[in-house]
C-alpha cells in the first residue's frame, strides 16, 4: 500500500503545479432532460453516473442529481484520504441546481429535499461499496415530511433508515445493533414484518437507533444535513480502498482505475404507501437468456430491501400487472427503450412513487455464458446488433461454463429440496457452512458446496473457491445469485426447505440431517438439491452455442489445433472444432503397465543391441497409437513430438519396485540402483532431456520415426489422408537439428521404400530454449515448422522453475511486481518478444514457415490475441479449450479489423 501512495502522490504533485485545482471540473449535473455527462464518460463518471446522465437525455424519468468524478476519488486517496479543496463548494453549487430542478430545499423542514449518496465505479462492483439513502433528514425535517405527505409513518421509516445506513456505512456501527433494536420493537408490538410497524413504532425505533448511534460513535447523530452529506461522500470514497472492494477487484482482474464516482441524487420514495414500490429487473433472463422481462419488486419498500432478502419480493411478470396495470405497461416500454438505446441486455433499478415510475440505474446485465450466447444470437435475429458484435458479446473464457459437464438426465437422483435456479451448472461437493471454512477446506484439496442462509459481500472469497453455492433465503437477484452468475459458479438460491444451523455445522432437510462430511449435488439450472454425488455427462456444441461458433469461424484467421495424446483426446477435440493436433506428447504413451516395463528395459539396457531389442517391443504400441490418432484426425495435420522427459522419470524409485524390476530383467538390485543414481540430475528440467536424449541415443528417435511413418503409410493404404509433422523438442542450435535430421530422414526413407507408399512429412522443432528463438534464422534453415513451447520458454526466459514457482510467485502477484502469472497468460513484453523475433527471423529464410504455439497459453484468450497479432498460423490447446480459442481468435481478428473476409477481399 505505501508503495502505491508514494507513486501516485508524486504524480499528483506534478499535476498540481501545472494545473491549478480550480480549473478541474469535479461535478457533473443531470436532471429534467439535461445532463453535463453522458454514456461516453464512464471513465470519469463511473458506469452508474454516466448512464444516469444518459437516461436523463433519452429522456427517461431520472430523479435529478449530480456526479462527482472518479478522478476526485483518486485525488482523495492521493491526499492521504482528504477531500480536495473546493470540492464541497462545487457540491453546494450543484445542490442549488438540484433544488431548482426539484423545487425542494435541502435541510428545509417545510419543503425538504432528501438525497441519496451512491457509489459507482467505471466497472460495476455489485455490493462492494457504500450507498446512503435519505440524507437530509433530521428531527425537524422528519416532522416537516410527515406534515407534507400526511404520512407520519413514512417520514419516520425514512429517518430510521438514514440513521441505520449512515451509522453503518459511514460511522462503522455494526448493522446488527440496529437489527437488534428493530426486532425488540417489532416483538414488543407484535409486528411480523417491518411494514407492520405503525408511526409510533417507528418513532420508537428512531429513538433507539439514535441511542445506539451515540453510544457507539460517542457523538449525537448529526442534525446538519450538509455535515451528513460531506461525511457520506467521504465514506463512498473511502469504501474504494476497503478490503472488500480491493479483493473484488483482485478476483475480477479489474485494474488501472483511479476510484469510484459519487452520485448525489434527489430521493424518490418507494416506501410512501401501498401505491409505491421498488424493484430491480433485467430486460431478459440473465440465467437462460430468454427474451422475457425478468424482475422483482416489493410494494411499500425502499432501496435494498429487494436484494437484502428481508421480505420475499414478487415476480414482475406475474404479479405487477395485478398491482398496477399502468406501471407494468410502463416497465415493458422501458425494456424496449433501454435495449434499443444500449443494444444490450440491461440490468436496471426502479422505484415507483405514488404510481410514478423513476429510473435509478441501468447497466449492461451480467449473465451466464448460456445466456450470453442465447442473447447474442437472438439480438442478431432482432437486428439489434450484427454478427461481429454478437461474437464480441460472448466472453471466450466464460465458455468454460458451457463446456463443463451437466448432471446425467438418466441418473438416479434423490431430490432433497428445490430452490431457485439462480446460476446454471452442476456442482458436487461436501458442505461448508462459512466462506472462511470453504476457503480453508478447498486449500486442503476438498470440493465444497458453500451453504448459507444468504451470502454477503464479505463471503466472496469463499464463494469463489466453491464448486457451488446453496442458500435458503433470497431471490433470483439476491447477492448469492448475482455474484454466482458473475463467477459462473452453479447456485441454487432460496431453497426454503433447507434449514441451516451454522453454529453446530448441521443442515436439516425434512427429517434428514447433513454435516460437513456429507456430499450434496446441486443443479443451478433446475434448482434441485440432491443427496450424494450424482453422475455427470459431457457437454455438447449445439443450438445458439453452435451458431456463435460458426460466426466465430467465419471471422477468425488463426487455426485452432489441440494438444492430444490419444485417439480419445483427438475425437473430443474434433467435436469441439479442432483443426489438427498441435502437440502429441509421445511419453504419455509409455506409462501403461506393459509399456512402462519395456521402457524400463530399454533404459536399463547395457548394450545398444539390448536397447534396440527393447525398443522393438515398444514400436508396435506406438504405431497403433499413431494410427488411431491419424484415423481420428482424418487428413488434418498431426504434430508428434519425440520423447522429451528425462529418462529418470520412467524408473521406479522405491526399493520394492526396483527389486521387482531387477528380478524380471534378470539383473541385480544393485545394477538397477546404480542406473537410477547415474540418471539422477540436480536440475533435470535443464538436464538430459528433449533432443539431448536423441543425440545420446539416436535409436530412440529411430524407433519413434519408424512408428510414425509406418502408421502414416498404413493409414494411407486404408484410404485415410495423413499429414504427419515430426517435432524435435528443446533444440537450441541448428547443428542439433542437422545431426538428428540424418537419422530421421534415413529411417523415414527406409520405411517409405519398404511400404511403397509415398508419404510427405515435415521435420520441425519446438522453440523452447531462448537461444533457438534468438537464432531462429539459422534454425529455420533446417526446421520446416516452429511450435512455440511457451511453458518451457517462459520457464527459461524468466529463469522460474515451473515446478517451484508457487513458492514465490504469489508474492510477486500480491506485490504487483508481476501483473499476471506468466505461465497462465503469455508475458508479451518478454517471452512474447522472443516469439515475435523468432517468427520474423524464421520467415526471413523460409517465408512459408508454419508457426504455432502449443503451451498452456494456446487456450488463454489474452495470449491468443497476441498470437494473432504476431502472425502465428495456429494456436494449440487442450480439447476443452478449443471453443474458447476459436472464439478468442475471432475476437482478435474482429478487434484488429483483420478478419478472414477482409483477407480474402485483399487477395
Ligand atoms: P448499488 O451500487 O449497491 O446497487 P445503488 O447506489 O444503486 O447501490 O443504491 C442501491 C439502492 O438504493 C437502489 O437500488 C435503489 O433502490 C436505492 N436508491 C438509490 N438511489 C435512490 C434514489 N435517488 N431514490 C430512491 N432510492 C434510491
Ligand atoms: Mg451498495
Ligand atoms: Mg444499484
Amino acid at each position: 500500500m505505501p508503495k502505491l501512495l508514494t507513486k501516485r502522490s508524486k504524480k499528483s504533485k506534478k499535476a498540481k503545479k501545472s494545473s491549478p485545482a480550480r480549473s478541474v471540473k469535479r461535478v457533473y449535473f443531470f436532471g429534467n432532460g439535461k445532463a453535463e455527462g453522458g454514456a461516453h464518460l464512464k471513465d470519469l463518471l463511473g458506469g452508474k453516473g454516466a448512464n444516469l446522465a444518459d437516461m436523463t437525455l433519452v429522456p427517461l424519468p431520472v430523479p435529478p442529481g449530480f456526479t462527482i468524478t472518479t478522478e476526485t476519488c483518486g485525488d482523495y486517496n492521493d491526499l492521504g484520504q482528504k477531500l480536495p479543496k473546493g470540492l464541497m463548494n462545487e457540491v453546494k453549487g450543484h445542490l442549488l441546481r438540484v433544488e431548482k430542478a426539484t423545487g425542494k430545499k435541502f435541510g428545509d423542514a417545510k419543503n425538504p429535499l432528501l438525497v441519496a449518496v451512491r457509489s459507482g465505479a467505471k466497472v460495476s462492483m455489485p455490493g462492494m461499496m457504500d450507498t446512503v439513502l435519505n440524507i437530509g433528514m433530521n428531527d425537524a425535517v422528519v416532522e416537516g415530511m410527515a406534515r407534507l405527505t400526511s404520512n407520519e409513518r413514512f417520514a419516520y421509516d425514512s429517518y430510521r433508515r438514514l440513521i441505520n445506513m449512515f451509522g453503518d456505512t459511514v460511522m462503522g456501527v455494526d448493522h446488527h445493533h440496529f437489527e437488534h433494536e428493530l426486532s425488540e420493537v417489532k416483538n414488543a408490538r407484535g409486528a411480523k414484518v417491518d411494514t407492520d410497524l405503525d408511526a409510533d413504532g417507528l418513532k420508537e425505533v428512531v429513538q433507539r437507533y439514535k441511542k445506539v448511534y451515540s453510544q457507539i460513535v460517542g457523538d449525537e447523530f448529526p442534525q446538519n444535513p450538509l455535515v451528513q452529506l460531506e461525511h457520506a461522500i467521504e465514506a463512498v470514497f473511502k469504501s474504494w480502498m476497503g478490503d472488500r472492494a480491493i479483493k473484488y477487484r483482485e478476483l475480477n482482474d479489474i485494474r488501472g482505475l483511479r476510484g469510484t464516482a459519487v452520485n448525489v441524487q434527489s430521493m424518490v420514495f418507494g416506501n410512501m404507501g401501498d401505491d409505491c414500490a421498488t424493484g430491480v429487473a433485467f430486460t431478459r433472463n440473465p440465467s437462460t437468456g430468454e427474451n422475457r422481462f425478468y424482475g422483482e419488486f416489493l410494494v411499500n419498500a425502499q432501496g435494498e430491501d429487494v436484494v437484502a432478502g428481508i421480505r420475499t419480493p414478487l415476480d414482475c411478470q406475474s404479479e405487477m400487472g395485478k398491482w398496477s396495470k399502468k406501471s407494468w405497461a410502463e416497465l415493458l416500454k422501458v425494456k424496449s427503450t433501454l435495449e434499443k438505446r444500449y443494444k444490450d441486455v440491461q440490468d436496471f433499478e426502479f422505484t415507483i412513487e405514488k404510481g410514478k415510475l423513476f429510473m435509478l440505474q441501468t447497466r449492461n446485465g451480467k449473465r451466464t455464458a448460456a445466456a450470453a450466447v442465447q442473447i447474442a444470437v437472438d439480438m442478431v435475429k432482432e437486428r439489434l446488433i450484427d454478427e461481429k458484435t454478437a461474437v464480441l458479446r460472448v466472453d471466450p473464457a466464460s465458455l468454460d461454463q458451457l463446456l463443463h459437464p451437466t448432471f446425467d438426465p438418466k441418473a438416479e437422483k434423490k431430490i432433497l429440496a428445490k430452490g431457485l435456479p439462480a446460476s446454471p451448472g452442476a456442482a458436487v461437493g461436501k458442505i461448508a457452512f462459512t466462506a472462511e471454512e470453504a476457503e480453508k477446506r478447498v486449500a486442503d484439496g476438498e470440493k465444497i458446496i458453500l451453504v448459507r442462509r444468504e451470502t454477503e459481500p464479505a463471503d466472496i472469497g469463499g464463494m469463489h473457491v466453491s464448486e457451488g453455492i446453496l442458500t435458503s433465503t433470497g431471490g433470483m437477484t439476491s447477492h448469492a445469485a448475482v455474484v454466482a452468475r458473475g463467477m459462473g459458479t452453479p447456485c441454487v438460491a432460496g431453497a426454503g426447505a433447507v434449514h441451516i444451523d451454522s453454529a453446530s455445522r448441521q443442515l436439516k432437510i425434512g427429517d434428514a440431517t447433513y454435516g460437513p462430511d456429507s456430499v450434496l449435488s446441486i443443479d443451478g439450472s433446475t434448482g434441485e438439491v440432491m443427496e450424494g454425488s450424482v453422475p455427470l455427462v459431457e457437454a455438447k456444441l449445439s443450438g445458439p452455442f453452435g451458431t456463435i461458433m460458426k460466426w466465430a469461424d467465419k471471422y477468425r484467421t488463426l487455426k485452432i489445433r489441440t494438444n492430444g495424446d490419444t485417439p480419445t483426446d483427438a475425437r473430443v477435440a474434433r467435436e469441439f472444432g479442432a483443426e489438427g493436433i498441435g502437440l502429441c506428447r509421445t511419453e504419455h504413451m509409455f506409462f501403461d503397465p506393459q509399456r512402462i516395463h519395456h521402457m524400463r528395459e530399454m533404459i536399463l539396457a547395457q548394450t545398444i543391441e539390448a536397447r534396440k531389442a527393447a525398443l522393438a517391443k515398444l514400436l508396435p504400441y506406438q504405431r497403433d497409437d499413431f494410427l488411431g490418432i491419424f484415423k481420428e484426425m482424418n487428413g488434418l495435420p498431426v504434430t508428434i513430438r519425440l520423447l522429451d522427459p528425462p529418462l529418470h522419470e520412467f524408473l521406479p524409485h522405491n526399493e520394492k519396485d526396483q527389486q521387482e524390476l531387477a528380478n524380471s530383467l534378470g539383473m541385480s538390485l544393485d545394477q538397477v540402483k546404480s542406473r537410477v543414481s547415474q540418471l539422477h540430475e540436480a536440475n533435470p528440467m535443464l538436464g538430459h532431456r528433449g533432443d539431448r536424449l536423441a543425440v545420446t541415443y539416436p535409436e530412440i528417435l529411430e524407433m519413434q520415426v519408424q512408428a510414425i511413418i509406418e502408421a502414416a503409410c498404413q493409414a494411407k493404404k486404408e484410404g485415410i489422408k495423413v499429414s504427419p509433422e515430426i517435432m524435435i523438442p528443446l533444440a537450441g542450435t541448428k547443428k542439433e537439428l542437422d545431426y538428428l535430421k540424418v537419422f530421421t530422414t534415413e529411417t523415414a526413407e527406409r520405411v517409405i521404400k519398404e511400404t511403397g507408399v509415398k508419404m510427405p512429412y515435415l521435420y520441425g522443432t519446438m522453440i523452447e530454449v531462448p537461444r533457438a528463438a534468438v537464432t531462429a534464422d539459422e534454425i529455420a534453415q533446417t526446421a520446416e515448422f516452429f511450435s512455440f513451447g511457451t511453458n518451457d520458454l517462459t520457464q527459461m526466459t524468466f529463469g522460474y522453475s515451473r515446478d517451484d514457482v508457487n513458492s514465490f510467485l504469489p508474492d510477486y502477484l500480491k506485490k504487483e511486481i508481476l501483473e499476471r502469472d506468466p505461465f497462465q497468460t503469455l508475458d508479451t513484453d518478454g517471452v512474447g518478444q522472443l516469439i515475435e523475433m523468432a517468427v520474423r527471423k524464421g520467415r526471413s529464410v523460409r517465408p512459408d514457415l508454419k508457426c504455432g504455439i502449443c503451451g498452456e497459453h494456446g487456450g488463454d484468450p489474452k495470449s491468443v490475441h497476441f498470437c494473432h497479432k504476431v502472425g502465428l498460423n495456429y494456436v494449440s490447446c487442450s480439447p476443452y479449450r478449443v471453443p474458447i480459442a476459436r472464439l478468442a481468435a475471432a475476437h482478435a481478428a474482429i478487434l484488429s479489423d483483420d478478419t478472414k473476409a477482409k483477407r480474402n477481399g485483399r487477395k
